[in-house]
């Protein structure tokens, strides 16, 4: 299996040599050349697989580079009831992401049971270990570097904590998260996991991150890398889950679904419409955003917009924050029949600050066919659709997936069961289940009077040469 560029104009890569990178050479992100099909008979025979065998069954399709016991290996190791146990007490742990049936045809998929409580887990667990293989085997070091408001950079810590060739410096806005996900991160004693509070906001730890990147030296010589949305085995990880929610929620392979996913950067869907693409029978892709609107904007007019960060709203639903969506990308690049040129225009003008619009184009009428719908949710629809399903169901979700339910439960078409992706726990945003049922959610046992651990931080003012300086110091 060989790896193109959405802009066309990169040198083909391997699964392996794309996997500590970031984006191609000319600005676009890798994707498969080809999409690997899974046959009729495939189908049948991975619907009763384990997990870490169906991952198996589906990587081995997109990672060829990488020895078939090895692989094995990696993934047994991964996807293992001892890591992802951190979810309901009432959840089938055996099974990674259990599908918890609400009514019959609506049905949540569990991706929430690993160690941070939000699905990131189910491919940064991955990448933790892909990473400390592919770095053993050149016998090299990897520095990631990130910003993060919450999510994403407890989910690498948890991944990454002590790795051999791999340390992690991770910068946070001082005294800016809530208590619980200052206790998540901060709480790691492992020598390779570097917790950095800055003085200033997330905008000013990025900014840092940014400088440092673009400090190409510095960045070659300190063996900086990154693990964000956009970074290829993250996607591939994902594409497995909507294998198993599919054969969870069916009787046989002649059924069809509808998966519905809140949304943001546009990565977990993306690993949906690529599992519909190798023949996943799904016939609707339901896309939800909160009010960080601009995907569900894209599939409603044709029109794409980003907006800057400064008119990104703070919601409740904060890991849907976004302006741009890092992903899409990859989704258009097939939309336009896989056509680089293409891609390379739209983006020249999205890079520039401007939008696309493919209203009235062939790609307006080829859209149909990819099988997506959308749909947006807000404050009050999240506190509405969170208090409905406690009283009537007895089942807390996060405010993430209350906007995947609102909007799935909008927008699917009659007769298709859904699967509503749930991208986090409850007891990662207590604020607004407290708004939202005057009580506290449950929390997890293993994660009780966290608050209490003792912390292991550096704070910092924002300046890049003390960050330089920091990390220079700490890779000795
Ligand atoms: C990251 C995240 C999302 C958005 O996922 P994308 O892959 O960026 O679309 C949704 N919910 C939660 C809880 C997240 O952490």
């Amino acid at each position: 299996m060989k790896y193109i560029s959405t802009r066309g104009q990169s040198p083909e890569k391997t699964f392996t040599e794309i996997l500590l990178g970031g984006l191609a050479p000319d600005g676009g992100l890798y994707l498969p050349k080809e999409y690997p099909p899974v046959t009729r008979e495939e189908l049948d025979a991975w619907r009763n697989l384990s997990y870490a065998d169906l991952a198996y069954a589906v990587l081995s399709k997109f990672a060829t580079d990488i020895p078939a016991e090895d692989l094995k290996a990696i993934l047994d190791k991964t996807y293992t009831a001892e890591v992802y146990n951190k979810g309901r007490a009432d959840s089938d742990f055996s099974q990674i992401t259990p599908l918890r049936t609400l009514l019959p045809g609506v049905h949540i998929l569990e991706l929430s049971n690993g160690p941070t409580l939000a699905f990131k887990d189910m491919a940064m667990q991955l990448l933790g270990n892909l990473f400390e293989y592919a770095l053993d085997k050149q016998n090299a070091e990897l520095n990631i570097l990130g910003a993060t408001s919450g999510d994403t950079g407890s989910a690498a810590e948890y991944a990454m904590r002590g790795k051999r060739g791999i340390r992690v410096f991770m910068l946070s806005p001082n005294g800016k998260m809530s208590a619980f996900q200052r206790a998540q991160m901060y709480s790691l004693q492992d020598e390779n996991i570097h917790n950095i509070a800055i003085n200033g906001m997330f905008d000013d730890a990025q900014d840092m991150v940014k400088a440092v990147s673009n400090d190409h030296v510095y960045k070659a010589t300190h063996k900086i890398g990154t693990v964000n949305s956009i970074n290829w085995g993250r996607v591939s990880a994902q594409i497995v889950y909507y294998f198993k929610g599919y054969f969870a929620a069916t009787q046989n392979n002649d059924e069809q679904v509808a998966f519905s996913v809140p949304s943001g950067n546009f990565g977990n869907i993306c690993a949906g419409h690529i599992a519909r693409m190798m023949g996943l029978p799904i016939g609707q892709l339901i896309l939800a955003t909160n009010e960080n609107d601009v995907l569900d904007e894209f599939f409603r007019t044709g029109a794409y917009r980003p907006r800057g960060t400064d008119h990104t709203y703070q919601t409740s639903s904060p890991s849907m924050d976004i302006s741009k969506a890092s992903n899409f990308e990859r989704f258009v690049y097939d939309l336009v029949g896989r056509d680089g040129a293409k891609v390379r225009e739209f983006w020249s003008r999205v890079d520039a600050g401007g939008a696309f619009d493919i209203k009235g184009t062939d790609c307006w009428h080829e859209l149909a066919k990819f099988k997506f719908s959308s749909g947006k949710s807000t404050h009050l629809d999240r506190l509405k659709t969170i208090r409905e399903l406690w009283e009537e169901y007895g089942v807390m979700v996060d405010t993430h997936t209350a906007d995947g339910l609102k909007v799935g439960l909008e927008q699917r078409r009659p007769g298709l069961p859904l699967i509503c992706m749930e991208t986090a726990l409850p007891a990662k945003f207590e604020e607004t289940i407290v708004e939202a049922l005057g009580r506290l959610p449950e929390r997890p046992k293993a994660l009780e009077g966290i608050e209490n651990l003792p912390q292991r931080v550096v704070v910092m003012d924002a300046n890049v040469d003390t960050l330089k300086a920091f990390i220079s110091a700490n890779i000795q």
